[in-house]
């Protein structure tokens, strides 16, 4: 058998024949495994979903219950069967719930990383490598200029600025899936524990996190009707990008714009969107990370999905690992 009779690229995202199945698909299929809750990964209107329960549940809550005909709950290292191919899910430590799937058939096996990291990240399990012939691998941050700082120092920079501006209001942006509560859990790791304010839009997820035993508490709404803007000088509030750019973000007290993303590493982007304090703080690998991994797996084949492929598939090839692009469209890099 060959390695694309077991996965394959569709214009749909990655799909397995034997097993009838789609990995991540980017629009509507009868039967999708998902990797994790990221809207890129997860949509709606598939007619079966199997994913961990983590990732169900984020999309029930994003997209209400009935997002798929039906579902069921993938337990991480237990084996499916799934037509002619057994499937398992292994940690990704991505956000919450986010999986790796291995796919498996006659002895050969394609892991389908989707997005990952190995940084330590205390609101989800750590990435777990699989040995694989096949390694399918996303490469956001493949270029060797991205080499993410540890996010524990990027969180110290922000509590000093909290400390050097106590008039100011902290606005950090960070996506509402993952980044805004490992943000929040880090920051109470650091010792901080006066409330953050949260914008509305983090409000459900933060919830299930919290139910989910990732402790974030004490959060409050960071509603105007909560007061005036003295409320909320020396505070953190954090929000998504998109409130950013709205009358939300103007209500607040002198702002300090803060922004947690990976990819505040480049100074341009950060001007772009007017951030006095980036905050390097990324749920995707650098190129270290990128690269380590690739070499501790070993796989006789990497298959790069998005993002800076042709980098990653160079150092594949001055390494001696077969590795090809598969210029799957519709991931977005910009929502890490
Ligand atoms: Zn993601």
């Amino acid at each position: 058998m060959r390695y694309t009779d077991l996965v394959c690229r569709t214009e749909k995202g990655i799909y397995c024949p034997p097993g009838d199945f789609h990995i991540d698909p980017v629009r509507p299929v009868p039967r999708a495994l998902v990797t994790h809750g990221h809207s890129d990964h997860a949509r709606a209107g598939h007619g079966a979903v199997l994913a961990t329960a983590e990732t169900l549940a984020i999309m029930a809550a994003r997209y209400g219950e009935g997002f798929a005909g039906t579902t069921q709950e993938a337990v991480l290292g237990e084996v499916l069967d799934l037509g002619g191919a057994s499937v398992t899910f292994h940690p990704a430590g991505h956000v919450l719930g986010s999986a790796q799937i291995a796919v498996e058939k006659d002895g050969l096996r394609i892991v389908a990383s989707g997005d990952y990291k190995r940084r330590r990240d205390p609101t989800c399990r750590g990435f777990e490598p699989v040995a694989c012939d096949v390694f399918i691998t996303e490469a956001t941050f493949a270029l060797p200029v991205f080499r993410h700082p540890d996010a524990g120092d990027e969180i110290a920079r922000l509590l000093a600025s909290v400390a050097q501006f106590p008039d100011r209001t902290h606005l950090v942006g960070a996506y509402a899936l993952g980044k805004a509560q490992r943000v929040i859990a880090l920051l109470r790791e650091a010792g901080y524990d006066r409330p953050i304010y949260i914008h509305g839009a983090l409000q459900r997820l933060c919830d299930l996190y919290e139910e989910e035993g990732i402790r974030l508490r004490p959060l409050e709404p960071a509603t105007i009707e909560k007061g005036g803007r003295k409320d909320f000088a020396g505070a953190i509030v954090i929000g998504p990008p998109s409130a950013f750019a709205d009358r939300w973000a103007r209500r607040f007290a002198d702002p300090v714009a803060a922004f947690a993303s990976g990819w505040m590493s480049v100074r341009q982007r950060a001007r772009q969107r007017g951030v006095e304090l980036p905050l390097v703080i990324s749920d995707h690998c650098d190129w270290d990370e990128l690269t380590e991994t690739i070499a501790e797996i070993a796989p006789a084949e990497v298959w790069v999905t998005h993002g800076r492929e042709e980098a990653l598939v160079r150092w594949c090839a001055l390494n001696g690992i077969a590795a090809r692009p598969l210029h799957l469209a519709g991931y977005e890099e910009e929502a890490e």
